[in-house]
């Protein structure tokens, strides 16, 4: 059982905390008259907001789920908190260092764990920095060098590197008090049969982090032939990482995703840093999953309001609200993705878009061959998800043929019918 925090400590942590800063890193919010802000409620799917909250008085409610409360509870249902660790959270966010009720097992020098984690991951996220420099990085420097991302590149994106050994990190981290328990919840080291060991060795690699900027995992690149391990290999699933839920460079481009109400999903770190620096700043990547479902989510609460316009317009005056764009290889395997992606789209309000490297190039290679205007061209020539899979789907058939006209027709049909959007319907019938 958590220590109970002083009930003038929690009073204070309510009064202190900007609550429309605090709901504001998830939610984009817009004015709604005097004293309040509505937004696209995160707890519920709704395409026009009913999600309100009022600074003044510290509360927010949604009209659409009834769900309520005030900046504790917000915290507490977004991030899936204990009350404790919530407060926690906010106090840290404002300077206050809460105190405990006399005889409650937390102590004023042990913060909660959830603080604790993020001090870990913070801790790594500066050490792989630093190790970035080291003569055995070397290899990891000529990575991005060949990708032509220069060493001010690698340090916009907080790009490191691990070590090869087994303890450099782990060693740190018991340094600086971290208790094996912490470690491992940490996701930075794994246990084997003697103890702990860095999870992460002889590889490059790149902090996830949350909307609000903090490191909360991250995504390691394998350098080395004797490497056994992925090419890819990620922080499990802890209290702050859970891959269904981030996207790598959502820190970056949260702002911009907003502003444009545009969102940019690329496949890889690299392809987010490749169209970062080409100006494409609403990129983001899944870290080793598909786009799902709470992917969709994050997305539309930062694309935001459906109705506040900016975003496709409909020849019924009606507004799609934003659009994400998935950038796609021009081969089979991308297509495959494409037509995945759709699938996924029965759940999105913004418009899909997809935008598909004829030559199977991806955002880093583009940008590396052709410059950063080709990153950007890939992104304009976007073509709506539903012609690219009508067009893929067509493909299979022979047009010239009556049978093969009858086939495609039935095999389009599906696909025809399950747009959401009556409005556009007509157009693709045809
Ligand atoms: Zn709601």
């Amino acid at each position: 059982m958590a220590g109970l925090i002083l009930r003038e400590d929690v009073d204070a942590v309510r009064e202190r905390s900007h609550i429309d800063e605090i709901v504001g890193e998830q939610v984009t919010l817009r004015h709604a008259g005097e004293g309040s802000l509505k937004g696209l409620c995160p707890f519920h799917d709704e395409k026009s907001p009913s999600f309100h909250v009022r600074p003044q008085v510290g509360r927010w409610h949604c009209f659409g789920c009834g769900e309520g409360g005030d900046v504790i509870s917000f915290v507490q249902k977004m991030d899936g908190l204990g009350f404790t660790d919530a407060v926690e959270y906010l106090a840290g966010k404002i300077g206050l260092q809460v105190r405990y009720e006399e005889g409650s097992e937390r102590r004023t020098e042990e913060p909660g764990r959830r603080q604790r984690l993020l001090e870990a991951n913070r801790i790594a996220a500066a050490y792989f920095v630093e190790q970035l420099q080291s003569p055995e990085a070397q290899t990891g420097r000529q990575f991005l060098t060949e990708r032509s991302f220069t060493p001010a590149d690698a340090a916009h994106f907080g790009v490191g590197y691990a070590p090869k050994g087994w303890d450099h990190l782990t060693n740190l981290l018991r340094q600086k008090g971290f208790n094996e328990a912490e470690l491992v919840a940490s996701g930075l080291v794994s246990q084997g049969n003697r103890g702990v060991y860095d999870r992460f060795r002889g590889r490059l690699m790149w902090p996830i982090r949350d909307v609000t900027g903090e490191p909360i995992g991250f995504g390691a690149r394998k350098l080395y032939d004797d490497d056994q391990g992925p090419k890819y290999l990620n922080t499990p699933e802890t209290a702050l990482y859970k891959k269904s839920q981030v996207l790598y460079g959502i820190d970056l481009a949260k702002r911009e995703i907003a502003k444009t109400k545009r969102i940019v999903v690329v496949e890889g770190y690299t392809d987010v840093m490749a169209a970062h620096l080409s100006g494409i700043t609403t990129a983001v990547a899944t870290c080793g999953t598909a786009f799902g479902t709470d992917h969709v989510r994050m997305a539309r609460r930062l694309v935001g309001d459906t109705n506040a316009g900016g975003g496709v317009k409909l020849a019924d005056g009606g507004s799609l609200g934003g659009e994400i764009i998935f950038t796609f290889d021009g081969d089979a395997a991308g297509q495959k993705a494409a037509m995945r992606a759709f699938n996924e789209d029965q759940r999105f309000y913004a418009q899909t878009f997809v935008a598909v490297e004829k030559s199977g190039m991806d955002p880093c290679d583009l940008r590396q061959h052709h410059g950063p205007q080709a990153v950007r061209a890939l992104i304009e020539g976007r073509q709506p998800l539903f012609e690219f899979v009508i067009q893929t789907t067509l493909k299979s058939y022979d047009l010239n043929t009556a049978e093969g006209r009858i086939g495609a027709l039935r095999a389009c049909a599906p696909v025809i019918a399950s747009i959401r959007y009556n409005a556009l319907r007509p157009e693709y019938t045809r």
